[in-house]
């Protein structure tokens, strides 16, 4: 089945098609010839990835999905949230984002956080959603290497390592998108059959 992950992040086609296999043929956004940035104005993830999966739809003509994800801190309300990606604004840097999120947790005890991805899916004229939580918390310094966002400060429930420390295969296993993922092709294969 041919479908379309709508994003520009080699990071997370890689991700998702490592949890996909062989059964689904996973085109990227330059595949399809889009090479505009997608619309992502809402206020929510659900908003979001709606958006960026009409825009695909309306525009090229193929089934597709998705996602968004926010970090949701406890301590700051849920920030950043939707906002995650620019929270230290433009141009979208991690390393200023993991700055200013320690930079606001300081001194606070509560660090618990969870990330949560919202996957939208247009298939065959119908839309469906999906979504994935890592609960964690965050750590006071970067610890690891891999990965990317938030990686080196989240540490997940029952871990004693990093995002940044797990292998692509350990993270997807537990991660908010891996979750999401799954769900998806849970729907998926049970459609099909
Ligand atoms: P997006 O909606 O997947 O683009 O995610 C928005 C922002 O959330 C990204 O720019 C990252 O800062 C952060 N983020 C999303 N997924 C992850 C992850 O798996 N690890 C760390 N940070 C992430």
């Amino acid at each position: 089945m041919k479908i379309c992950f709508a994003t520009n992040n080699a990071h997370k086609i890689e991700e998702v098609k490592a949890a996909l296999g062989k059964k689904f043929q996973v085109v990227s956004l330059a595949e399809i010839g889009c090479q505009e940035e997608l619309p992502e104005t809402g206020e929510t993830l659900a908003h979001n990835a709606f958006q960026k999966a009409r825009y695909v739809k309306n525009n090229f003509g193929v089934d597709c999905f998705a996602d968004d994800t926010g970090l949701e801190v406890v301590a700051l309300n849920g920030a950043p949230g939707v906002y995650s990606g620019r929270y230290a604004g433009e141009p979208r840097s991690d390393e200023r984002n993991i700055e200013l999120l320690l930079k606001n947790l300081e001194g606070i005890p509560s660090r618990k956080a969870r990330f949560r991805t919202v996957i939208a899916l247009i298939l065959e004229g119908q839309e469906f959603q999906f979504e994935g939580i890592a609960e964690g918390e965050i750590l006071e310094k970067r610890v690891g290497e891999k990965g990317f966002g938030y990686d080196p400060i989240f540490r997940p429930e029952g871990f004693e390592r990093t995002f940044a420390e797990l292998s692509m295969e350990e993270k997807n296993e537990i991660s908010h998108r891996g979750k999401a993922v799954r769900a998806l092709i849970d729907f998926l294969n049970q459609r099909k059959s």
